[in-house]
């Protein structure tokens, strides 16, 4: 079973799955206060400390879809070809 991917060079408008509008910005690391009370009125996504550098973008809020850069394309599709060999 493979999870379809969504990737966007931009911010997309729209969610690639299904057509939301509510699509928030994934801000990574420690949150300052401000991220906090935008996390709260859902403009943006909490992504936490971890970074492993194939992080999604973007976040839909309504399907939870996550949307990735288009940059981490190839990495991604490559991964989910070969299986996720722990290791
Ligand atoms: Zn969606």
């Amino acid at each position: 079973m493979t999870t379809p991917l969504f990737f966007a060079k931009r911010k997309p408008r729209q969610c690639p799955a299904c057509k939301s509008k509510n699509v928030a910005s994934i801000i990574y690391g420690y949150p300052s206060s401000e991220a906090i009370e935008q996390a709260e009125q859902n403009k943006i996504v909490l992504g936490g400390c971890c970074i492993s550098g194939r992080d999604p973008s973007w976040q839909c809020l309504d399907c939870q879809v996550e949307i990735y850069k288009e940059i981490l394309r190839e990495l991604l599709m490559e991964e989910q070809k070969s299986g996720s060999e722990s290791n």
